[in-house]
């Protein structure tokens, strides 16, 4: 189990309050698992292809909330969109999985320990720039957190999210800077303000480029 591997963190996840979420993630992660075995080469457990780094779970969100695509064949994929969910990880991740809500990220970090769930497929279209080009051509990360509460932005949240910034723009070769690496708020027509001003992009950006 998955679980397993989360134990040593389990000080970390009490003092953030984000023990229910862990278990209601080893539920998830024992279900992503059949999934990730036919999807996958290693199909180990929910873990995705060696290959992957940082590793991440997958945990589809409901089909009625991305678009199916074949990018970046159907568009080219040209910018990372760096979210803050305003909720905690348990209740995006089912947000995600509810048809109704009609939203969805291709990755989410959790807070604590940097856990990386994967919701959306990178080839397919995620709704979470709030504008049809824009969603088009990005990548979509969620931080579980608060914009107005920085001790969600951990160490391990940063540097979990960089490792994956960092990956998807080796794989789609972006440039890993502020024109291509955004806010949600600097989307066009965006009402939303995260990831807000306490995220630390000098920070962000020094991690993504191994700084
Ligand atoms: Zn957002």
């Amino acid at each position: 189990m998955e679980a397993h591997g989360r134990t040593p963190n389990r000080r970390t996840l009490l003092r953030s309050g984000a023990l229910i979420a862990t278990a209601s993630l080893g539920a998830a992660v024992t279900t992503a698992g059949a999934h990730a075995a036919d999807a996958t080469s290693t199909g180990t457990r929910g873990r995705r292809a060696a290959a992957d780094y940082p590793p991440t779970h997958w945990i589809p969100a409901s089909s009625s909330n991305y678009r199916v695509s074949d990018r970046p064949t159907s568009y080219p994929i040209e910018l990372v969109v760096i979210h803050v969910t305003q909720e905690t990880f348990q209740d995006a991740m089912k947000i995600f999985q509810d048809p109704a809500k009609q939203v969805s990220a291709h990755y989410m970090v959790a807070s604590a320990d940097g856990y990386i769930g994967q919701f959306v497929r990178e080839k397919d279209v995620a709704w979470h720039a709030g504008n049809t080009d824009y969603n088009n051509r990005s990548i979509g990360i969620e931080h579980e957190g608060w914009v107005d509460q920085p001790e969600w932005f951990t160490d391990a949240l940063y540097e979990s999210s960089a490792a994956l910034t960092a990956a998807v723009c080796d794989r789609f070769a972006i440039p890993k800077d502020r024109a291509h690496i955004i806010a949600h708020s600097e989307v066009p027509g965006s009402d939303h303000t995260d990831p807000g001003p306490l995220w630390d992009w000098d920070r962000y950006i020094d991690l993504v480029n191994g700084v």
